[in-house]
């Protein structure tokens, strides 16, 4: 006879996302374990905005109140180590590798492991990251509003992006990432708006608070202080999303994203996705209400083919 898995749901990554998915399942009573290598995506950024009843709470703030609200259920395990490997075995369980080399079965998975962002090799730039170089006005456009804006267009959907930055600053110059080359006719209509555009950045320069103290051009130029934003594609943070067969998207504006259906089910049976990782806005909230949605669902599915929850485990949980 097959084993029973040790745990009904695994859920693997532990940011807004998976510790939203572990929250309702441990509510739920379902014997629960999560991984989280720590670190979620917006880890650089001092705050994080647009979040209901949190807005400009620390990334770091958010994970430890989203870890100690979990304590309270004793069905959740939490695990801080990487899971290095996957598997799905004939039998439809999941085997799961993680860095210490301890193999987990569990019977459905929740893949919550994020993406990060293919940033543009440019000097200085990786060091401002998320206080002086942005991706989304609708996280850190309030804070640098009416100031000079520069953005980096590496793909067509920066000059989507360029259209809603002036919604912050009308003040606007476009710098196009090589081998990015902006379309002449989107340029024109671009440029009747009032935007400039200017030769590739060869270096940005950090001011003592964190701030673009100068924008430095190939040409030699010097923009002076400004707020940048990047259009920077993004990628899978874990090779497990396709080392277990999910299916990314490889163009348009859910391009490196997980495809799933509306129930966030990926196609391997048993297998889910929720968060940045899946296709979809790429939010704090966006992500935490996924992984509400995603436990829900999981769980509803199990009430309806009779599976009754097994309860409390309390094995394994390990940090606060
Ligand atoms: C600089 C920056 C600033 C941002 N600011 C804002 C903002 O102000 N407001 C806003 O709404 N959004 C903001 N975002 C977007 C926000 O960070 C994401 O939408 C959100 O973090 C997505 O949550 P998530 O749980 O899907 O993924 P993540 O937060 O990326 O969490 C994924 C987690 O999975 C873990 N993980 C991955 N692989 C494994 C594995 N194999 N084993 C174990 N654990 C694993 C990681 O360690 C990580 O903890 C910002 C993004 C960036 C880059």
């Amino acid at each position: 006879m097959t084993p029973t898995p040790e745990f009904e749901i695994a859920i693997v990554g532990g940011g807004p996302a998976g510790l939203s998915a572990a929250l309702i399942l441990g509510r739920s009573r379902r014997a629960t374990v999560l991984f989280d290598a720590g670190a979620p995506r917006n880890a650089p950024a001092a705050g994080a905005h647009n979040v209901f009843t949190r807005d400009g709470t620390s990334p770091h703030e958010l994970h430890r109140i989203g870890r100690q609200q979990l304590t309270p259920y004793p069905s959740v395990a939490v695990r801080e180590v990487q899971v290095v490997d996957a598997a799905r075995a004939e039998d439809g369980t999941f085997v799961l590798t993680d860095a210490d080399g301890r193999r987990t079965t569990a019977a459905q998975v929740i893949l919550a492991t994020g993406v990060v962002d293919e940033l543009p090799p440019i000097d200085g730039l990786r060091a401002l990251w998320g206080s002086g170089v942005f991706h989304c006005p609708y996280c850190h456009g309030w804070e640098v509003q009416d100031r000079p804006f520069v953005l980096l267009a590496q793909s067509p959907h920066a000059l989507q992006l360029a259209r809603a930055l002036r919604g912050w600053s009308t003040d606007l110059t476009i710098c196009p990432v090589p081998p990015f080359v902006i379309d002449a006719e989107e340029q024109r209509a671009l440029s009747e708006l009032g935007v400039r555009f200017r030769a590739p950045v060869q270096r940005l320069v950090a001011g003592s608070d964190g701030t673009v103290a100068d924008v430095v051009l190939t040409t030699g130029e010097h923009l002076g202080p400004a707020a940048v934003f990047t259009s920077a594609p993004v990628r899978q943070r874990s090779h497990l999303p396709e080392k277990l067969g999910c299916l990314l998207h490889t163009e348009g504006m859910f391009a490196g994203q997980i495809q799933v259906d509306d129930h966030g089910a990926t196609g391997v049976p048993g297998l889910y996705a929720v968060g940045d990782a899946a296709q979809g806005p790429q939010q704090v909230i966006v992500a935490a209400a996924e992984g509400t949605m995603m436990g829900g669902f999981v769980n509803g599915m199990l009430l309806l083919a009779g599976d009754l929850p097994r309860g409390v485990v309390a094995q394994g949980t390990k940090g606060a």
